[in-house]
């Protein structure tokens, strides 16, 4: 302890988390009954969920033609009350059930608007790139952003209302992003056994959880918050980041390692130092061994910063849900 802050409690801790033990992080063995005690007390940690989904009522404001999709803006209910708008992608010219790809957008104000009118700040803008690749993309706003930011706030506003609650702003957005595999799976143009996912930033946290949790999910890239609870939620970042109690139960490479096997891209651009992808890239490589799936786990570390790169993780994502 520090002679100058003696009674400074963050150091007593950062102590504590330096020497307790994860409840349930993976410990090498029983790989399927670790994987499903995790799965049910991580639902307790981010819940309560609703018990039965409420119809999506889904409905199209408006249409506009691109070179080589259309873009729908749509809405549909997540919950009682909650409509969720998003973008939907539909590239010209698609003859038969097209794979589907569900993008989270980072932790960013403006919301869904970078996934597909991004101007490269973020990198490769993934909700157009994937449509003009042929596939389907729907790209919602998630609560507290986008159109669905609040004049007094996002995830404070939000955070403090849900804690009060009982409930997780985490929870909250995932169950969002589960609502809107069942509205792609609702559409005609979707296959709706070839749905993956992508996710930067904040997108890659929600991403991990979701995947975790919906295995509807098929594929998925997870890029620039591939990292452990240690090295970044501890230190700062959002509060949104904070499930109550998940820094007692596990870390987060042990979160991405429940979607084993089902397959993962994870990239880092290696300036990005402050949410390193090390160790916790190789914490899921382990479990992902465990469960034999060691070659359904891939690293991509490109020179850059906090991006989404794309360079490989989009023809990986493409590839996995045309087979
Ligand atoms: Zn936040």
């Amino acid at each position: 302890m520090s002679s100058e802050m003696p009674f400074s409690s963050a150091e007593t801790l950062d102590q504590y988390l330096l020497n307790h033990n994860l409840r349930l992080s993976f410990d090498g063995y029983a790989f399927e009954e670790w994987q499903n005690q995790l799965t049910s007390n991580l639902k307790e940690c981010l819940g309560p969920f609703p018990e039965k989904p409420v119809p999506l009522n889904s409905r199209v404001i408006s249409t506009e033609k691109f070179e080589k999709f259309t873009l729908h803006r749509v809405i549909y209910d997540s919950r009682s009350d909650s409509p969720v708008p998003a973008y939907l992608l539909i590239p010209h010219g698609i003859r038969e059930k097209s794979p589907a790809v569900l993008c989270i957008h980072g932790h960013v104000p403006e919301g869904k608007a970078n996934l597909v009118f991004g101007d490269g700040q973020y990198g490769v803008p993934y909700g157009r790139e994937l449509a003009e690749q042929g596939l389907v993309t729907l790209c919602p706003d998630n609560a507290g952003m986008g159109e669905r930011a609040h004049p007094s706030g996002g995830c404070d506003f939000l955070w403090r209302r849900l804690n009060l609650l009982g409930h997780d702003l985490t929870g909250y957005r995932v169950y969002d992003l589960i609502r809107s595999v069942d509205y792609l799976q609702s559409l005609s143009e979707v296959d709706e056994t070839r749905i993956g996912i992508a996710g930067l930033s904040g997108g890659c946290w929600l991403g991990i959880v979701h995947a975790a949790l919906d295995p509807r999910v098929q594929a998925a890239i997870l890029s620039g918050y591939f990292t452990t609870f240690a090295q970044t939620s501890w230190f700062g970042h959002c509060i949104c980041h904070h499930p109550k109690g998940i820094g007692e139960l596990c870390e987060m490479p042990d979160i991405a390692g429940l979607i084993a096997p089902r397959p993962i891209f994870v990239e880092w651009g290696n300036q990005d130092t402050s949410r390193p992808v090390h160790p916790a890239f190789e914490i899921t490589q382990k479990i992902y061994s465990v469960a034999n799936a060691e070659d359904q786990i891939t690293l991509h570390e490109f020179e850059g910063g906090h991006v989404f790169s794309g360079q490989r993780s989009l023809p990986w994502l493409i590839q996995e849900l045309s087979g």
